[in-house]
């Protein structure tokens, strides 16, 4: 996909002629694949909270769905409302848990909250009551993240109290590991251990302890089912091994004017670049208003943050504006340096871990901020 858009766009396509966010479905699928043939025994299932890490909802949940998926987590109650009109047949499961009053919501549509404290429990056992029926749940226990989750006194309680548990069907039962991307750290079998004793007090039930970097710490971490969500989005998976998956987004931005800066010349609100050199700057048609985060601006976090246009690496120089951003593009070649010719801001060669790594921050963000001024280019699993 990489060359498509780096040409101008046909004048007869004005959506096209500003940013562009392409999303590669088939790269989707396949990612999706890989996971759960690492998963495998346990079943691959996927998150996709956050109209699906920024990339679309429709679009990603039919892709996974064609390429075998069956369960999908959501963190809230109207994220799986969405989900259930496009997917009648999938299992989804609300990661916010079951939010306060709104339990004949979950009802309505189908949808499994991951019940992570007695009170909850206490308001789904209730609801089930009145619908005369043990609607299914998962219960989902903190096993040392410390965030959602029953703590191990109210698993206690839990596994004592015959009304509760008789009041609903646990379906899953899940806990979520906080240092799942440093295979070598403790806390991963710590929790692992704690998961083992939780498990024990309960009703047996499918259990699920992996997001994308668990499903890669190997036997004894997959359980029955895993939840991955940004390895599958293309993000990497590990903090510091090489990335497995393959790159699903890419996004371009055209040059919206190009000018020539004699040396000493600065660039941006705040002039905080100076050009050192006779420079030629290329402007770009996207901005924080994008999801281009300010953080991006020059120096950036071990940066410069580049762009690519050509073949040719440009850093970002100044300050990230609302919706342009200012490239120096003196050393690239000059055929590609025309009005309207796209830059790419992330795809084929810039990853958006490295983005992400520019911004001072992590894969996960740098999706889930992308703006919607893009005009959205989805290219088919099935091509
Ligand atoms: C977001 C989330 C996931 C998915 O995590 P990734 O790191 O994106 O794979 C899985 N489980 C829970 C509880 C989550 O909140």
């Amino acid at each position: 996909m990489s060359t498509v858009y780096r040409v101008t766009p046909p004048p007869e396509n004005p959506e096209l002629a500003g940013g562009v966010l392409a999303i590669d479905l088939k790269a989707l699928a396949d990612n999706w694949r890989f996971m759960a043939d690492k998963a495998a025994p346990a079943t691959c299932a996927a998150t996709v909270k956050a109209d699906a890490y920024g990339l679309g909802l429709e679009p990603v949940v039919t892709t996974l769905w064609a390429a075998g998926c069956r369960t999908f987590f959501v963190a809230l109650p109207h994220e799986g409302a969405a989900l259930r009109e496009i997917l009648p047949e999938a299992v989804i499961y609300v990661l916010d848990g079951l939010l306060q009053g709104q339990a004949a919501y979950y009802g309505e549509h189908s949808l499994r909250p991951a019940l992570a404290s007695l009170d909850e429990i206490r308001e789904w056992a209730d609801y089930c009551q009145t619908q005369q029926a043990r609607l299914p749940a998962a219960v989902h226990v903190d096993t040392g993240i410390s965030r959602l989750g029953l703590s191990e006194a109210e698993v206690r309680s839990l596994a004592e109290s015959s009304a509760l548990l008789g009041a609903f069907r646990v379906t899953l039962v899940m806990s979520h590991l906080a240092c799942g991307d440093e295979p070598g750290h403790e806390m991963n079998e710590i929790q692992r251990k704690r998961f083992d004793v939780l498990r024990a007090m309960l009703p047996d039930a499918p259990a699920s302890l992996a997001n994308s970097p668990g499903t890669f710490l190997g036997e004894g971490f997959g359980y029955d089912l895993v939840r991955p969500g940004i390895a599958l989005y293309g993000g990497n998976p590990f903090a510091s091994r090489p990335n497995p998956m393959k790159p699903v987004v890419s996004l371009y931005a055209p040059i919206l004017q190009l000018r020539s800066l004699a040396e000493g010349e600065t660039v941006g609100y705040g002039a905080t670049w100076k050009a050192s050199r006779p420079s030629r700057i290329a402007i770009l048609g996207a901005g924080y208003a994008d999801g281009y985060l300010r953080s991006l601006s020059w120096p950036a976090n071990d940066g410069p943050a580049q762009v690519c246009i050509g073949g040719s690496y440009a850093p970002v120089v100044g300050r990230v504006s609302m919706d342009t951003i200012c490239v120096d593009v003196t050393d690239v070649d000059e055929d590609f340096l025309q009005r309207g010719v796209r830059a790419e801001i992330m795809g084929a060669h810039i990853t958006v871990d490295e983005v992400a790594k520019w911004a001072g921050t992590i894969a996960y963000e740098i999706l889930t901020s992308l703006g919607m001024r893009y005009t959205r280019l989805y290219a088919p699993a099935d091509s």
